[in-house]
C-alpha cells in the first residue's frame, strides 16, 4: 500500500456535513484504492465455512495496514474521534466459535503469508441482534448492510450459475482482501436470479424444523459448495485446460465442519462432467479435501435424506450413493468389521439418510479435532472404527486467536505494557511472548498490570453503564461467562452458583468476600426453548441480585445484550476470571477460553477443551480447575448418575434449584422454568434427567469460586497468576494453528 499517498488523500476528505456512516464508507473506499490484492500462486489452500464471524473490520483493517494511528490523528485534527465508527455495527455472517475461528484464520493466513482463500456466503442478514424484553430474549433482523459495505467488491464477472432441479440460481462473489504479509481474499456468494434464489442467501440458519426449511438449508449448503468447487476447476482450467492430473497437486481444500461437505460430490460431478471417469474423479477429491471435525453433539452431526436430495439434487445424491459403495467396496477389502462398517457408513438406511461426516471421514485426506482431548475423543469414540484402520488420517491442529484482534487492537494498554518489556515482534512472532516469563516475578511489572487491568474494568464497567443501565462501582472481581447459550457450556450451572452467593452472603456466611460482577454474554438460537429459558431465569436471578440494598457493593449481575465480536473485544481485555465451565468432552476446544487468557484472566473451568492445554502451559497453580474429568463423565453415562438423590442429600442446593418452581422467580406462565427443571430432575426430550451433569459439578464449582474469590485479596499474588497466564499463551495464536495446517495437511 502506498501509505502516504493514501494518508495525504486522507487529509483532503471533507468531514462538514457527514454522519458516521457516510464517513465510514468515505474512508474504507479510499483504503480500498489503495490495497491491491497478492497474486494467487497455483498452489493454494481453499478454506470452506458456512459462517465467517468476522466482526468490525474497519479499525482491524487499518491496523493490518499499519495505518490506524495515522488515521486516528488525521481525524482528530478533524476534529473526529476515531472511535465515533463503532457505532457501525458488525456484520455477524456467523454464530460463534466456529465462525470465529474461519475468521481468525483468514487473519492469520495472511499475517504469516499463507496463500488461503476463503469461500462463505454473503447473508443478507447475519446472525439476528438481540434485545431483552423483562428478560426474555426477543430478536431482531440484522440488517447489515444497511450501513454499506465498502470493504467488498462485487465481482459481477466471476459469477457462475448453480442448478437445483428446480431452479437455476447465480451465486455473485463478493470479494473482501484479508490483510497482512500477503494480500489474501474470502469470497462471499450473494444468491440471485429469482425470489426465491435470494433466499439462499438471506439469513444464516434458517429454521429446520419444516421440510421446506431443511431443504433450504440443504440449498445453503450446496450453494456454498458448488460456488467454490467452480471457482477453484475455473482458476485450475486457466492454468492446464482439461488436463486435471495437476488438480490435487494443486490445491487443498478445508472442510470447516461438515456444512461444505456437498462440496465433496460436487467436485467429483463436475470432474465427470468434463471427461473423467468416477474413479478417477474419486481419487482426485481424496487427496485434496480435510475435514475438521467440531462437535461430538448427536444433533449437530448433519444427516440429509435421501429423498429431500432426490428431489432437488438428484446427481450429487446419486453421487453420494456411488461414494457409499465404494466406500463399502473398501471397507470390505480393508476387513472392517460388520459393526465397523455400520459405523462408518456414508448411507444410514435405517434413517434414509446420508451422514456428512461419514462422507467426509471417508473421502478427506485428514481429519483433524481441534484440541487435543477433542482429537483423542473423536480417534476413541465418534470416528473409532476408520481409526482402526486409518490412524494416518488423523491429526490434531489445536484452536488458536489472532492476538492482533484480541490483543494489540482489543487491549492497547497490555500491548503497550508487553511492548515495554520484550519489544513489538510479538504481533507477528507470538512465541516471543515467552519471554515475559522473565518478568512475572517483577514487582514493578505485575503493579502495572494491575493498573491496566483496573483501567480495562472501569472501561468496560462505563460502556456497561451507558448500554445496560447497570451501574457498577469501586474495585470488584470481574468473573465473566460469554459464549453461545447451550445447555453443555452450562450458563445454568452458573446462574445456581450466582444464586448461591447472593443467599449466602445475605446471610452473612462469606466472610472477607472481594465485591464481585459476574457477567453473562450469550444469544439462544430462537428456537431453542429450554436456552431461552436460562436466559430468563438468569436475568430475574440478576434482578433480584442487583435491587438488594443488602449485598449491593458486593454482588453484581449483568446480562449484556447482543454479545458479539465488537463487545467480546471489551469483555476480554476486562475479567479477571474466565468462566469455562462445559461438560469435560463437549466442548471441542474453546477459543473464548484464549482470548480471555491473552489478556490475564485466569481460566475456571473443567478440564475440557483448550482448557487442559492452557493449564499444561500456564501453570495448574495459576488456574481454577474442577469438576469430573472426560472419563468420570463417561462412566456416569453408563449408569449410576442419579440428580434426584443429589438433591435429596444437598438441601442448600434443592433450595436452589426448586427457585424454579417454587415462585421465588417468574417465566410469566409461559413453562420455561418448568422445563428446565423437569430436564434437571426428570429427563425431558430423549435426554437423561441432567444430561450434562450439572449437580455432579456444582459444589465443587461453588468452592473454586469462592477460592478464587479468597485468592484474589493479595491482589498481587493474583497478578502473578494472571500476568502469567499472558506471558504462556503463545501456544493459542492463530497463526501457530495456520501453520500447522499449512505443514501438517495441506502440505504449502
Ligand atoms: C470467540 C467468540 C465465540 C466463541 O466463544 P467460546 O467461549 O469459545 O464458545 C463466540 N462468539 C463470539 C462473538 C466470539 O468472539
Amino acid at each position: 500500500m502506498e501509505k502516504k499517498k493514501f494518508l495525504e488523500e486522507l487529509r483532503k476528505i471533507d468531514i462538514n456535513g457527514k454522519d458516521a456512516t457516510q464517513l465510514y464508507n468515505e474512508i474504507s473506499s479510499l483504503a480500498m484504492k489503495y490495497i491491491q490484492t497478492s497474486e494467487k500462486p497455483n498452489r493454494c489452500a481453499s478454506y470452506l465455512s458456512i459462517e465467517f464471524l468476522i466482526g468490525r473490520v474497519f479499525y482491524n483493517n487499518l491496523l493490518e495496514l499499519g495505518v490506524l494511528r495515522e488515521v486516528s490523528e488525521i481525524l482528530k485534527e478533524k476534529g473526529v474521534n476515531i472511535a465515533l465508527f463503532e457505532e457501525i455495527e458488525d456484520a455477524a455472517l456467523g454464530n460463534g466459535g466456529l465462525g470465529r475461528l474461519a475468521a481468525c484464520y483468514m487473519d492469520s493466513g495472511a499475517a504469516v503469508g499463507i496463500p488461503l482463500y476463503g469461500y462463505g456466503i454473503r447473508y443478507k442478514y447475519g446472525l439476528f441482534r438481540q434485545k431483552f424484553e423483562d428478560g426474555f430474549q426477543k430478536e431482531i433482523p440484522d440488517d447489515w448492510q444497511r450501513f454499506g459495505d465498502p470493504w467488498s467488491i462485487r465481482k459481477e464477472e466471476e459469477k457462475q450459475i448453480i442448478r437445483f432441479a428446480d431452479m437455476e440460481v447465480h451465486a455473485v462473489p463478493y470479494d473482501m482482501p484479508i490483510i497482512g504479509k500477503r494480500i489474501n481474499v474470502l469470497r462471499l456468494y450473494q444468491a440471485e436470479g429469482s425470489e426465491e434464489a435470494e433466499k439462499i442467501s438471506g439469513v444464516l440458519y434458517p429454521p429446520d424444523d419444516t421440510e421446506e426449511g431443511k431443504l433450504l438449508r440443504i440449498r445453503q449448503e450446496y450453494f456454498l459448495s458448488a460456488a467454490a468447487m467452480g471457482d477453484i476447476v475455473r482458476e485450475y482450467e486457466k492454468r492446464h485446460g482439461n488436463d486435471y492430473k495437476y488438480f490435487a497437486e494443486e490445491n487443498s481444500i478445508q472442510l470447516n465442519d461438515t456444512h461444505p461437505v456437498f462440496a465433496i460430490p460436487e467436485l467429483i460431478r463436475v470432474l465427470k462432467e468434463k471427461g473423467l471417469s468416477y474413479l478417477s474423479a474419486l481419487k482426485i477429491a481424496k487427496q485434496v479435501f480435510n475435514y475438521t471435525n467440531h462437535t461430538i453433539l448427536p444433533e449437530a452431526l448433519e444427516h440429509w435424506d435421501v429423498r429431500l436430495l432426490k428431489k432437488i439434487l438428484p446427481e450429487i445424491s446419486e453421487i453420494l450413493l456411488s461414494i457409499n459403495s465404494s466406500a463399502r467396496w473398501r471397507h470390505r477389502k480393508e476387513g472392517y468389521t460388520p459393526q465397523e462398517s455400520a459405523a462408518t457408513s456414508i448411507y444410514i438406511h435405517s434413517r434414509r439418510a446420508f451422514s456428512m461426516a461419514n462422507t467426509a471421514v471417508f473421502v478427506a485426506n485428514k481429519i483433524n479435532g481441534v484440541a487435543e482431548i477433542h482429537s483423542e475423543i473423536i480417534k476413541r469414540n465418534l470416528f473409532a472404527a476408520e481409526y482402526a484402520h486409518h490412524p494416518e488420517k488423523f491429526e490434531n491442529v489445536t484452536n488458536g486467536v489472532a492476538q492482533r484482534r484480541w490483543l494489540e487492537l482489543a487491549n492497547p494498554e497490555l500491548s503497550a505494557l508487553i511492548d515495554k518489556q520484550i519489544g513489538r515482534n510479538w504481533r507477528e512472532h507470538f512465541e516471543e511472548l515467552d519471554k515475559l516469563n522473565a518478568y512475572t516475578a517483577n514487582e514493578e511489572t505485575l503493579l502495572e498490570f494491575i493498573q491496566v487491568k483496573g483501567k480495562k474494568k472501569e472501561q468496560l464497567f462505563r460502556y456497561i453503564e451507558k448500554t445496560e443501565g447497570v451501574k457498577i462501582d469501586g474495585e470488584r472481581i470481574l468473573y465473566a461467562q460469554v459464549k453461545r447459550l447451550h445447555e453443555y457450556k452450562r450458563q445454568l450451572m452458573t446462574a445456581f452458583a450466582l444464586l448461591r452467593l447472593y443467599y449466602d452472603l445475605k446471610e452473612g456466611k462469606l466472610k472477607d468476600f472481594t465485591p464481585s460482577v459476574f457477567l453473562f454474554g450469550a444469544k439462544s438460537a430462537p428456537s431453542y426453548f429450554r436456552a431461552k429459558g436460562i436466559i430468563k431465569y438468569i436475568n430475574e436471578i440478576i434482578k433480584l441480585i442487583n435491587a438488594d440494598p443488602e449485598t449491593n457493593g458486593r454482588l453484581t449481575g449483568v446480562f449484556v445484550t447482543e454479545y458479539n465480536v465488537s463487545y467480546a473485544e471489551k469483555i476480554v481485555a476486562a475479567a479477571d476470571v474466565s468462566l469455562q465451565v462445559s461438560t469435560a468432552g463437549l466442548e471441542a476446544s474453546g477459543t473464548g477460553n484464549m482470548k480471555f487468557m491473552m489478556n490475564g484472566a485466569v481460566t475456571l473451568g473443567t478440564m475440557d477443551g483448550a482448557n487442559i492445554e492452557i493449564v499444561e502451559k500456564a501453570g495448574g497453580e495459576n488456574n481454577y480447575i474442577f469438576g469430573a474429568r472426560v472419563e468420570e463423565i463417561e462412566e456416569l453415562r453408563k449408569g449410576g448418575y442419579d440428580p434426584n438423590s443429589y438433591l435429596k442429600e444437598h438441601p442448600e442446593w434443592k433450595k436452589i434449584v426448586e427457585t424454579l418452581t417454587d415462585g421465588t422467580f417468574s417465566d410469566e406462565k409461559m413453562g420455561y422454568f418448568r422445563e428446565l427443571y423437569d430436564s434437571l430432575t426428570i429427563g425431558a426430550s430423549w435426554h437423561k434427567p441432567d444430561h450434562y451433569f450439572i449437580f455432579r459439578d456444582l459444589e465443587e464449582y461453588y468452592q473454586t469460586i469462592l477460592q478464587s474469590n479468597y485468592d484474589y485479596k493479595n491482589r498481587k499474588g493474583f497478578a502473578q497468576k494472571q500476568f502469567k497466564n499472558v506471558a504462556n499463551s503463545f501456544h493459542f495464536s492463530s497463526d501457530r494453528s495456520i501453520k500447522e495446517y499449512a505443514e501438517r495437511i495441506w502440505q504449502l
